[in-house]
């Protein structure tokens, strides 16, 4: 099946709407220019033909594809966010296809400096002679998540015209937010109607999904005692100077930028201070709840030997949970995971399966009853300006959505 032109269309399409979500907003969604991509979206929706095409007051676009068999199945969700990421602006975005890449640089922006290879980026060496998209240089491209997009609006068009394909009902959900950590917080899982969902916002072609980490966010606050530092012998406690020895002692080989793939770390996001007050903040990252639970276990050691050390400050630590490991859920229902390795197969692809460093909208929703795994889109190198996807990766995505459509009826 080749779908790359349509493809192509639709994403260069939604790439050039500005949709950068904003973690500062007080509002649902975090920004109003999300809701153009929305609104547009609803609209595609109808023409192609979905029933029940909902644009909600949050943001939420939700819609239906009918059943083309009698026998009942389970009702099967494909998920994507609009927003895309505050890191990297994501303004005045022009996408460029560089066709049939041959295997060496791609020049993004030779005013800007950015330049692709298989050098900075290694996951760009599957996808010789394809067709690769980027952004301009001076901005990221938004493959993250429209790529998505993209993806289920070209397989669900493709379904709606070809009900000789066997599938139950289908749902289909955009959610803004996602990048902001907001994204299903207002999300109505009863009324989507899904038992089974995926998530298309994975990354290179084959990649597939079903952990994430599980994550804790830490706090210390220092309370100190404050004494005119010439007469400051056995009577001062240097609250910032505290917090900064409490920092220095957490091991070096468990930070994220000396770990990977399973390795869990604590990053200290905040430390703000003075003499009488100090907080450090920070988060624990680990896909073992027993390593997260052993991680902190080590901090606590560590700030009550800081106890003994500095008696005239007050410390004290906490954790709160943040969000948990969908894979505890996923398990429980084998032939989500199944389906999802027979259709990647099908696909004619070999299924990597790898542990997200980082939590998924998919992840919430499992945990809101939703068991939702991660699907790759076919592209790399998020929330900048080296953002690349392949329209060759994006095909086999949509291929890979209309096999999970064959495989749930089975
Ligand atoms: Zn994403």
């Amino acid at each position: 099946m080749d779908f790359k032109a349509a493809l192509y269309k639709r994403f260069e399409k939604y790439a050039r709407i500005d949709t950068t979500s904003d973690e500062k907003s007080g509002t649902f969604p975090s920004t109003k220019k999300q809701l153009v991509l929305s609104r547009l979206l609803a609209a595609e929706l109808k023409a192609i033909g979905a029933k029940s095409v909902k644009l909600d007051k949050y943001g939420y676009v939700t819609a239906g594809i009918p059943a083309t068999i009698k026998e009942k199945k389970p009702v099967i969700g494909f998920l994507a966010h609009v927003d895309t990421s505050p890191a990297v602006s994501g303004k005045d975005v022009r996408p460029q296809v560089h066709k049939g890449w041959k295997g060496g640089d791609i020049v993004i922006s030779r005013k800007h400096g950015v330049i692709l290879n298989t050098k900075n980026c290694p996951e760009l060496a599957g996808c010789r002679g394809e067709d690769i998209v980027t952004a301009s240089g001076d901005t990221l491209l938004g493959a993250d998540n429209k790529a998505g997009i993209a993806v289920i609006m070209t397989a669900a068009e493709y379904l709606l015209q070809h009900k000789e394909i066997p599938h139950g009902i289908l749902k289909i959900g955009f959610t803004p937010d996602e990048e902001v950590g907001q994204g299903v917080k207002f999300f109505d899982v009863k009324a989507f109607g899904a038992d089974y969902a995926y998530t298309f916002d994975g990354d290179v072609a084959g990649a597939v999904e079903d952990e994430t980490f599980n994550a804790d966010g830490v706090k210390i606050t220092i309370e100190g005692k404050s004494v005119h530092p010439g007469t400051a012998k056995n009577a001062l406690a240097n609250a910032a100077r505290i917090a900064a020895d409490i920092v220095a002692r957490w091991p070096e080989n468990l930070l994220p930028e000396t770990t990977e793939n399973r390795e869990g770390f604590i990053m200290f996001t905040d430390i703000a201070g003075e003499i009488e007050k100090a907080e450090v903040s920070g988060i624990v990252r680990e896909h073992d709840i027993k390593k997260l639970k052993a991680m902190e276990r080590q901090l606590e050691a560590i700030v009550a030997a800081a106890r003994l050390k500095y008696p005239l400050a007050k410390i004290a630590l906490s954790f709160r949970e943040q969000y948990r490991n969908m894979k505890q859920v996923i398990v429980k229902h084998p032939e989500v995971m199944g389906n999802l390795l027979a259709a990647v197969k099908g696909a004619g692809l070999v299924p990597h399966m790898k542990p997200v460093r980082g939590g998924t909208d998919g992840a919430r929703l499992s945990f809101m009853g939703l068991p939702t795994p991660n699907v790759f889109t076919g592209g790399y190198n998020y929330h900048g300006r080296y953002e690349w996807v392949s329209l060759d990766g994006m095909n086999k995505s949509a291929e890979v959505l209309i096999n999970l459509a064959r495989e749930w009826a089975k």
